[in-house]
């Protein structure tokens, strides 16, 4: 069951000083002065400080969730990217197919000064002083806080393969990344992609359908593996396949030697670019350093409350314990972040808000659009249901319970899905998920127990 549960309560310790109150958007390099609006009637000192550090997606949610549930909240983003806070499953996608494409913001600039939330862009935040409670920009400039928020991200994994320049290695996390590679992506150009996550698949799929000759390389056997269906895996390498992507399976990119790629197996692969896709690690820096408990991304509990309870987590560097399943989960996806923002934002805030998920992520490969929920096991068979167009949807189940399922091109059957797999008296077993021509929406009506 997803689920995000709002608790009354006063977060509030308004004994605290009040900080330096800066107003406006304040761009490294621009400072735009905007007034902060008047809040009539309640004295400074009752107005709580709340800071986000990190303007992605989890951050800018959670700016919008604390504006709503405290209209007088002192509210301040800081990020290090000029931008204010947009998504970023575009820039793999619509926006390397075509530069005319919108980013689509969490919210802009003028939504930042209607809302009040007081954007610093484009700087970093280098130290989190928690006895002070206050944190330390890299212009040295310090903003206190009552409750912060911390919504860093992820890091991308990083390789050297001799040559650095922009031209040449290309990586996917910004939206300068996404402009730069766009620029390359012109027909009859060889691009080398390093991994076959999902990145690499949706830059293939885009650059392919651009003019690009691509070729994919990969250290594993096969293509995305932690999806937990040998299924799957065929299915996307067939479709790639098909339209002319090369699968190099087995094989370590070395180094570039004049326009070639060097492979660990003494081959080589002509490029005029390479996209290096090998995943991100959670962006846990400030948080160790603050002596935050940090474990495969900033350690939560289901509030998304850090080790202190005035600082909270959220999106993709976090560890957060998910009561779903009883164990701690780190989520690298679109909707994780808008759901622990949505929820740590209202917790900051002074409503106190739990997070139960069971996840789900999407991804589009050109004619692809996979989805994937809950968790399969790797190990177990899964049920199949084919569907119009290629279509395909996989289900898994455990004592008639659903635990994943994954829907490629079968679009339809995920909001069925989610239903059933949420539903905890939802039964069904193998046969009955197994008979095409029973629709999922009848299963689905007459499988409660
Ligand atoms: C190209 C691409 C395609 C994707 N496609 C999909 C998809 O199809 N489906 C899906 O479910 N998910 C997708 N995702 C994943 C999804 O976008 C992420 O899970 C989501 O953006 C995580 O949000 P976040 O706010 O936690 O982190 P981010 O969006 O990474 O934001 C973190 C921000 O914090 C800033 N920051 C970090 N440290 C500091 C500091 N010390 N001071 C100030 N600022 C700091 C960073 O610069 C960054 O702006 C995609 C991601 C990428 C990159």
């Amino acid at each position: 069951m997803t689920y995000a549960v709002d608790i009354e309560y006063c977060l509030n310790d308004f004994s605290l000083p009040v900080s330096t109150r800066q107003t406006g958007i304040h761009i490294a390099g621009r400072d735009l002065q905007i007034p902060t609006h008047e809040r009539k009637g309640e004295a400074l000192s009752q107005i709580q400080k709340i800071v986000i550090v990190g303007g992605g997606q989890a951050g800018g949610r959670a700016a919008l969730a604390a504006r709503t549930t405290d209209p007088s909240a002192d509210i301040s983003l800081i990020s290090q990217e000029p931008s204010a806070p947009y998504e970023r499953p575009f820039l793999s996608k619509a926006m390397l197919l075509d530069d005319a494409t919108k980013l689509p913001f969490v919210f802009d600039e003028a939504t930042a000064e209607a809302q009040d939330i007081r954007l610093h862009l484009g700087i970093s935040v280098t130290k989190i002083d928690r006895v002070a409670k206050e944190v330390l920009l890299e212009d040295g400039e310090s903003i206190a806080y009552d409750k912060l928020i911390l919504a860093t991200g992820s890091r991308l994994r990083r390789i050297s393969v001799g040559r650095d320049d922009e031209d040449c290695v290309h990586y996917l996390r910004t939206i300068d990344d996404c402009a730069r590679l766009r620029g390359h992506l012109t027909k009859g150009k060889r691009l080398a992609v390093i991994g076959g996550g999902f990145i690499g698949l949706e830059v293939a799929a885009t650059a392919q359908k651009l003019g690009c000759t691509v070729t994919i390389i990969e250290t594993g056997e096969t293509l995305l593996p932690r999806i937990g269906s040998p299924t799957v895996s065929r299915y996307v390498q067939n479709y790639h396949s098909d339209k002319g992507v090369r699968f190099l399976f087995g094989v370590q990119a070395l180094a570039m030697d004049g326009e070639n790629l060097k492979l660990s197996d003494g081959t080589s692969v002509p490029t005029d670019m390479i996209l290096v896709g090998i995943g991100v690690d959670p962006e846990t820096s400030l948080a160790e350093a603050a002596g935050l408990a940090v474990e495969n991304g900033i350690t939560t509990d289901s509030f998304g409350r850090t080790s202190d309870t005035d600082i909270f987590a959220i999106g993709d560097a976090v560890n957060q314990m998910n009561p779903e399943y009883n164990r701690h989960m780190r989520l690298e996806s679109w909707e994780n972040a808008n759901i622990q923002g949505d929820a740590v934002g209202k917790s900051a805030a002074g409503k106190l808000t739990e997070v139960s998920m069971i996840p789900w992520f999407w991804s589009d490969q050109g004619g692809l659009n996979i989805q994937i929920l809950g968790q399969l096991d790797a190990e177990k068979p899964c049920v199949e249901r084919t569907g119009e167009h290629d279509g395909l949807t996989l289900i898994q189940l455990a004592d008639n319970k659903i635990k994943g399922a994954v829907t490629i091109n079968q679009a339809r059957d995920m909001p069925l899905l989610r239903r059933m797999i949420a539903d905890p008296n939802f039964r069904c077993d193998e046969t009955t998920f197994g008979d095409e021509t029973v629709p999922l929406r009848k299963i689905m009506k007459s499988a409660r127990h």
